[in-house]
């Protein structure tokens, strides 16, 4: 089969500039076009140099169009709105689009379900294979140890450039738990504690957030129970695995019917 033909957008971005390193490195793709937002400093630059790498001839560019005409799949880990639009685009130009952003609103994750009508997407709060096969024994764990014996909390710490909160990691791990117990997680969620909190409410799924530092991405599961403690722990030391992940979806992506998909779908979990 041909290479195939990726445009990462959010190019200049800590996720964009690792995902333009991996490409660089993985057989069966290649770079045809990088994006950033209109008006951004780096519209112009080349790829390849904002990466690391040396010239690769790719020069950011904003026109979202142009870099999807004759391309295969989108990659896209920049902010909400622009993965909202980014989905039309890509539905409307027939290219398969791969979202890792996080924050997405209900609003946002209805846009996309509807471009997925039109376009394969995947998209994920964490792309790693790590925390994707923790999430399935998170949920395995939460259907043996009921509400009534074991209470779950999630625990994630990121850098200290992060905007969103709780990570979407912590609640791609909440919802498998949730998924296990057979329960809603927006109905059974503790977002955040601060004062007179009362006690714990039976059965609800806590969050805990921690900033600082270059922190990537350390999450736990913390099953409590009386007298033990069960904990599932991932940490992540270097974006290139959520690249990979990403690059594994493109090339899982080519060719597959119209649909919203996950990096369980991906990998087969
Ligand atoms: P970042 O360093 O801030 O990069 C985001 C990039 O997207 C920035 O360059 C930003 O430009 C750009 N951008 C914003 N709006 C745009 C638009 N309309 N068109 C093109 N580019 C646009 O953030 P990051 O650490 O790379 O993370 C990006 C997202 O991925 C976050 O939501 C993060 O939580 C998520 N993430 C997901 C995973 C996963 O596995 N799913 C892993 C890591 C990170 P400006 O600076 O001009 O705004």
């Amino acid at each position: 089969m041909s290479e195939m033909k990726l445009v990462v957008t959010g190019a200049s971005g800590r996720m964009g500039r690792t995902l333009v390193q991996t490409i660089a490195t993985t057989e069966g793709v290649r770079l045809v076009a990088a994006l950033e937002r209109e008006g951004a400093a780096a519209l112009g630059s080349d790829a390849g140099v904002l990466a690391g790498l040396g010239e690769n001839g790719v020069k950011l560019t904003s026109e979202v169009a142009a870099a999807l005409a004759g391309a295969d799949a989108m990659i896209d880990f920049t902010a909400p709105a622009a993965s909202v639009a980014n989905a039309k685009a890509a539905a409307a130009a027939g290219v398969a689009h791969i979202i890792g952003t996080t924050g997405l609103s209900a609003e946002d994750e209805a846009a996309i379900a509807e471009a997925a009508r039109r376009v394969a997407i995947v998209k994920s709060g964490n792309m790693s294979l790590g925390v994707n096969l923790l999430a399935v024994m998170v949920e395995k764990a939460a259907k043996a140890l009921g509400p009534d014996a074991f209470d779950i909390e999630v625990l994630e710490m990121h850098h200290r450039h992060k905007v969103d909160a709780p990570s979407g990691t912590a609640l791609l791990l909440g919802k498998a738990a949730a998924d296990g117990r057979g329960i809603d997680l927006g109905d059974h969620s503790v977002r955040a504690r601060d004062g007179h909190t009362g006690p714990r409410p039976s059965g609800a799924i806590g969050f805990a957030t921690l900033r600082g530092g270059s922190v990537v991405g350390d999450h736990s599961v913390i099953f409590a129970g009386e007298g033990e403690r069960i904990e599932f722990s991932h940490q992540a030391s270097d974006r290139s695995i959520f690249a990979r992940g990403a690059l594994t979806a493109a090339l899982w992506a080519r060719g597959r019917a119209p649909g919203l998909y996950s990096m369980k779908d991906v990998l087969g979990l």
